[in-house]
């Protein structure tokens, strides 16, 4: 623990350089509520010991020093801050005080009224109209001092460059200058493509463009403007009440926010704040809050100011969007599917209302993208619903060690191989038959009616037997009897016998439908048939060489391409529509110890996949039918299944690889594109004629 006066001045230089980088640079490098949490923080310890405030102390100042680029414009009337409210209770004390004062000067506080607004989060101009026109523009700079930015913000639409329907000799009108946050993005993703620093947030980006030196590239920046305050004014006579200002200020030509309220009591004050709080997500721009000024503005000198801020207003701030915390832990997480997925541990912060004490980093490149290392000091953001996200590391000179994150090779939950095909950037658990994450949605695949086909296995069945542990891999189904069954829950004893009957009944199949069933990464149906008719068992699939396959399939093709240019008839091509990318995923799958395990044992509880779904005949071999239309016998499955019987493929669109085209009344797009291509096309007669 630092002495009072020592933590002072710490504290103080921290916000000094945290003021340069955000007033100055424009480029923050720690999150609004950490600026917030430090300046309380230095408030709270000048008002205990009141010898050691100074006045050069960020309390008592506005901003932070001018950059001297541009020309300096000595506020008529400072424009100050606002305090900062962050609870309901410190609303309630505001509106003590000010009645307490509005009493202390003889002013009927029983008339109070307030006006509540957006606090719109970007930067404070001040707009200087002589006779109607716009002579000058001026940062906020210090609050007595800002910078001219006049040619800059003559590039703004939404300012008017003459006043509607007045030309007093003097006015000027205060309001925020923002970028809208989709307008922000997409200026970002220019900076990124020019190879150029993106911005933080709106607020800094509009502040980096309103202080562009060159006015060319702030009109390029689409910046808007919402109006909502006075500074000096000769020759005409505002509204005396901050409400009826706002309305003449969009009369005379300004865009003023519409979400306001007027109110007499602090709840009513409360009840705006929710509302707004609940639409903000919904909002185009960035607020921060929202804001209460005394309505009659005739009593603001009466009421008077502090150091750096009026007594007549107050920002009562949302819960941040953005805090900062340590990241202490990186955790993978193994999905349905077998996905790894790592997952940030965080010391709990709070952060958009809620406390936050882990966030998906997605996959290992955003972690490396970020620059993300276990032990860093990061900046956590979770805006309305969203889920929390980690932003980015925040430079710190603490000394917790930084260790960079490894994925890991296996799955840390079953201890299987993981994979990552080329070209994608998640890494999987190929132990799917194993796998205890991959448990419930591998039973499920494995008892669907197109795979093994166990009539009555559904997820409220498979969610019992696995969280009961007394199923842990599709094999222990076979062990289940009726009794264990009859006590789950939705089972009577006669669904649990029909049960028991259906498992039995599914030990009979085709090795086709055993192979899909197996839920390998890439094998459908489709693939699975085709595999089944070229391979007799898992050994074969196992034992296969599958380099030597792919450099006959290779030959194959280079020697169809010079049979097709001279109108010879073509060869078939060993497992068409067997891609590298199955092959990997088939390779993985099966040298996975694991799911030999599993395989064995589905064996040994008397899985028989030798029914072999019958080949009337090779007739087809080799060749690829796309079926379409409605025929007038068969139907499009019977056709389809008679195509593949005699040993066809059959394709679910036209392309180039199509042979034939079978099509029946009413065939669309299919027929088209098949006499588009030239591919030849035929009847149902046709089709039964090629196998007869
Ligand atoms: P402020 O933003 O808290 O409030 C005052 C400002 O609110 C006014 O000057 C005006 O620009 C704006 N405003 C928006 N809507 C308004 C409305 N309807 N009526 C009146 N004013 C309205 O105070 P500040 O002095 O501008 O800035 C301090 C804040 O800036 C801090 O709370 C902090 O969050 C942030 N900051 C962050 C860092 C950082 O490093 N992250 C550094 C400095 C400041």
């Amino acid at each position: 623990m630092q002495a009072p006066k020592e933590r002072i001045e710490t504290l103080r230089r921290q916000l000094d350089r945290y003021n340069y980088e955000y007033y100055v640079l424009d480029a923050p490098t720690v999150p609004d509520a950490e600026y917030d949490r430090l300046f309380r923080e230095l408030q709270e310890l000048e008002a205990a010991h009141p010898s050691l405030v100074s006045s050069d102390s960020p309390t008592q100042r506005i901003g932070a020093p001018l950059t001297g680029a541009f020309a300096p414009v000595r506020h008529a009337q400072p424009m100050l801050s606002l305090n900062n409210a962050f609870d309901d209770d410190e609303i309630i004390a505001f509106d003590r005080r000010v009645r307490e004062r509005l009493a202390q000067e003889a002013l009927p506080a029983d008339q109070l009224r307030y006006s509540a607004e957006l606090k719109y989060d970007g930067l404070a101009v001040s707009l200087r109209y002589e006779r109607g026109l716009l002579v000058q523009a001026a940062t906020r700079g210090d609050g007595t001092t800002g910078e001219d930015i006049t040619a800059n913000i003559r590039t703004i639409r939404a300012i008017p460059l003459r006043l509607t329907g007045i030309a007093p000799p003097l006015i000027e009108v205060r309001g925020e200058v923002l970028l809208y946050r989709r307008d922000f993005e997409r200026l970002n993703e220019r900076q990124r493509a020019a190879g150029d620093k993106e911005f933080v947030n709106p607020r800094n980006a509009a502040a980096g463009s309103l202080r562009q030196l060159d006015p060319a590239l702030t009109a390029q920046r689409p910046l808007r403007f919402f109006a909502y305050g006075l500074g000096e004014w000769a020759g005409v006579e505002p509204p005396d009440t901050h409400s009826a200002l706002l309305d003449w200020l969009a009369k005379i030509g300004f865009p003023v926010g519409t979400q306001r309220a007027c109110a007499t009591d602090p709840q009513a004050l409360l009840d705006f704040y929710r509302a707004m709080q609940q639409r903000r997500p919904g909002l185009p721009y960035d607020i921060d809050g929202v804001v209460y000024k005394v309505d009659q503005r005739d009593w603001y000198d009466a009421l008077g100011y502090v150091a750096r801020a009026p007594r007549f207003a107050i920002a009562h701030k949302f819960p941040a969007e953005e805090a900062m915390t340590r990241l202490v832990g990186i955790e993978v997480q193994v999905g349905r599917t077998g996905k790894l997925t790592p997952v940030a541990r965080l010391q709990p912060v709070f952060v958009g209302g809620v406390t936050v004490t882990n966030a998906t980093l997605h996959n290992e490149e955003e972690i490396h993208r970020k620059g993300l290392r276990i032990g860093d000091v990061v900046v956590v953001r979770r805006a309305g619903d969203v889920i929390p996200e980690v932003v980015r590391p925040v430079a710190s000179d603490d000394d917790t060690p930084r260790v960079d994150f490894e994925m890991p090779r296996h799955c840390p939950v079953c201890g299987s191989a993981v994979e990552r095909e080329e070209g994608e950037v998640d890494w999987r658990c190929v132990g799917g038959l194993y796998c205890g994450a991959q448990r419930k949605q591998a039973l499920l695949h494995f008892a669907q009616r197109r795979a093994m086909d166990i009539d009555g296995l559904g997820e409220k069945i498979v969610d019992q037997l696995v969280e009961g542990q007394l199923v842990r891999t599709p094999a222990d189904l076979y062990g289940l009897d009726a009794a264990t069954l009859a006590q789950l829950d939705r089972m009577g004893e006669k669904s649990a016998r029909n049960l028991v009957e259906a498992i039995d009944k599914s030990r009979r199949t085709t090795f086709a439908r055993f192979l899909f069933a197996l839920g390998i990464r890439h094998v459908g149906e489709e693939i699975a048939r085709i595999l089944a008719a070229n391979y007799r068992d898992v050994e074969a699939l196992i034992d296969e060489d599958w380099q030597a396959l792919a450099e006959r399939k290779a030959a194959v093709q280079k020697e169809n391409v010079r049979r097709r240019s001279r109108g010879e008839p073509v060869e078939p091509v060993p497992l068409e529509g067997v891609g590298p990318e199955i092959v990997a995923a088939l390779q993985h799958f099966l040298t996975e110890p694991h799911n030999r395990q599993v395989i064995a044992a589905l064996r040994q509880v008397g899985i028989d996949w030798s029914e072999h779904e019958q080949a009337a005949s090779q007739a087809l071999t080799g060749r690829t039918f796309v079926v379409t239309g409605t025929l007038p016998s068969l139907s499009r499955e019977q056709a389809q299944a008679l195509i593949r019987s005699h040993g066809g493929t059959v394709a679910g669109s036209v392309s180039r690889k199509t042979d034939f085209v079978v099509a029946g009344e009413a065939a669309g797009s299919k027929l088209d594109r098949a006499h588009e291509l030239g591919i030849p096309v035929i009847d149902e007669a046709g089709l039964l004629a090629m196998v007869a």
